[in-house]
């Protein structure tokens, strides 16, 4: 199977399963003890956190690690939400968020909140499924408690900036939180330069481990205060109970600095092969429709790929393409049958919504994966074609 599925999420590179094992085994300690097993296991936490933080330019007591980001996402709206201190009443978020930051918000209505969701800009213009500023800035009042908005879009990579959405934020008293899922590890991402309350991630999106993630909490700009989600031993100042893992965490911090050291230059090859693939299937596909921003844009993660096929349903192709492992539009998940609100959210109905799909090329991609990746995928579409005909 050729791998183009790396959006959903990644191999956990074998230099982080590496980093991890001694904490797995040799050093098992609890790191919440206090005898020289927990202290060594304590150490390993303290020194992985102090490198997460100052990669994402924070403080060390601003990283609360979770199991990934559905978890850092939820604690982070409903954290600020429910605080018993929060007065508004309100949340802003953006119709292209993952179903974890869409689903935590309009669940909290049940709590008497309202929830604005602002429009993007759509298909076929340079900033594609990015959050309409304009709109934005009319959506938040002065009841907004927080605004939510991603950084990266898990189907077509459409990058948002932050910085001049924290200042709209900022001006009328609310906390932005940034879902960075697809961000962190694919973009240089300076928390505090942007002016970002709220960051959520999950390492296996970066070839860390599954299960695994944090939430960055306030930069020292803002007070930040949660209700925590998750009680019990108090750990992690009790904003999120449980006892810590230090194999994840050194995982985390590793595969953090795998992707700092790949930098521009994988950033770079991965770019290339995805605008392969695209001319590839462009070259054998009549009227293939990229969805999202230009291929090419400082708006598009380099990564990402995300088409609309003439005459063939997403699900179709990856049945009779099982070689090649992508995906059709909805989320990361192949759970909920509906057609992509992502590519709804950017003007496509619902025949092309499901006539879509997803390719995210990673680190552990080559030049050989595309060729043949290309061919398998060209060969099945002109066979479904043959068949409709
Ligand atoms: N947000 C975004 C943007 C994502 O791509 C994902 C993973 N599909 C998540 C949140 C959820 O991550 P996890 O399943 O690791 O909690």
């Amino acid at each position: 199977m050729i791998y183009l599925d790396n959006h959903s999420t990644t191999r956990c590179d074998q230099r982080v399963v590496a980093a991890m094992l001694p904490w797995l085994s040799e050093h098992f300690g609890n790191p919440h003890s206090s005898h020289a097993g927990g202290v060594v296991a304590a150490d390993a936490i303290a020194l992985a956190t102090d490198r997460i933080a100052g990669r994402l330019g924070v403080k060390a007591e601003n990283v609360v690690y979770t199991s990934g980001a559905t978890e850092s996402n939820n604690l982070a709206i409903r954290g600020v939400c429910l605080h018993p201190r929060q007065k508004r009443r309100h949340i802003v978020t953006v119709a292209t968020e993952h179903p974890a930051v869409l689903d935590v918000a309009h669940d909290i209505k049940r709590q008497g909140f309202t929830v604005t969701v602002v429009p993007v800009h759509p298909n076929g213009t340079e900033q594609a499924g990015s959050v309409d500023l304009d709109q934005l800035a009319d959506a938040i009042t002065d009841d907004t408690a927080i605004v939510s908005v991603m950084a990266a879009n898990n189907e077509i990579g459409s990058l948002t900036p932050l910085a001049p959405i924290a200042e709209l934020t900022h001006a009328r008293g609310a906390l932005l939180h940034s879902d960075a899922t697809q961000a962190i590890g694919r973009l240089p991402l300076d928390v505090v330069a942007s002016d970002v309350d709220l960051i959520s991630a999950s390492a296996h999106k970066f070839y860390g481990p599954k299960g695994a993630g944090f939430l960055i909490v306030g930069n020292g700009n803002r007070r930040v205060r949660l209700l925590p989600q998750i009680v019990g031993g108090g750990q992690q100042r009790g904003i999120r109970s449980g006892t810590l893992s230090p194999a994840n965490i050194v995982g985390i911090d590793t595969a953090m600095q795998l992707c700092q050291d790949g930098g521009a230059t994988e950033r770079e090859t991965i770019g290339k092969l995805r605008d392969q693939l695209w001319q590839i299937l462009e070259s054998g596909i009549d009227g293939l429709q990229i969805n999202g921003p230009p291929l090419r844009s400082p708006h598009r993660l380099l990564g990402n790929l995300n088409v609309t096929l003439p005459g063939v349903e997403g699900e179709t192709l990856m049945a009779a393409a099982t070689d090649v492992a992508f995906s059709t539009g909805s989320a990361c998940s192949n759970v909920d049958p509906a057609p992509s609100h992502v590519l709804m959210a950017l003007g496509l109905d619902e025949s092309a919504a499901r006539r879509s799909v997803r390719f995210g090329i990673g680190r552990f991609n080559t030049d050989q994966d595309i060729q043949r990746s290309g061919e398998v995928l060209l060969a099945a579409f002109k066979r479904l074609i043959r068949l409709a005909r």
